[in-house]
């Protein structure tokens, strides 16, 4: 069957970015499995994921803004040090921010730390190679929970 709204997908990807550099790989774990038109994935991928069948590969070069957004400098922000208290600040590391997500130490500095509330990924252009593994009908459980059930997803 081809994938299309509810089907189940399994597949494995590469994604590089324009430089070739690889970010990230399911290649030697488990493919990645996801219901498709369920945004669980980033919305240029599932785009070109529709109408594709087992077996296909494919390259798919995808604009921050259908991937994880373009870069907010807005989203930078200074906060001295002793904010963290005892805690080790090192640049890498990442906190959770309450209802702003994650923040990434971009640097520490003069007593000073420079947070960005940024995806890792955002403003790069994602270069995913994909290989189709699996595609099936979600059950109307899993549609009903919102994720998929068995190899790849919750076991409950
Ligand atoms: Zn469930």
């Amino acid at each position: 069957m081809n994938i299309t709204t509810n089907s189940v997908v399994t597949f494995h990807y590469a994604l590089s970015d324009n430089d070739g550099k690889l970010l990230d790989s399911s290649h030697g774990q488990d493919p990645f499995t996801y219901i498709q038109g369920a945004s669980m994935i980033v919305p240029g991928l599932e785009e070109q994921m529709e109408g594709k069948r087992v077996g296909d590969t494919f390259k798919a070069v995808i604009d921050p803004a259908k991937g994880y957004g373009d870069f907010d400098s807005q989203l930078l922000q200074q906060v001295p040090l002793e904010k963290f208290g005892e805690q080790k600040v090192e640049a890498g590391m990442q906190f959770q921010g309450g209802e702003h997500g994650v923040f990434t130490v971009k640097e520490v500095a003069d007593g000073k730390v420079l947070l960005d509330g940024n995806h890792p990924l955002a403003g790069i252009t994602l270069n995913f190679n994909v290989e189709i593994i699996e595609v099936r009908e979600a059950t109307s459980e899993e549609l009903s929970h919102g994720h998929v059930h068995g190899p790849g997803g919750h076991h409950h």
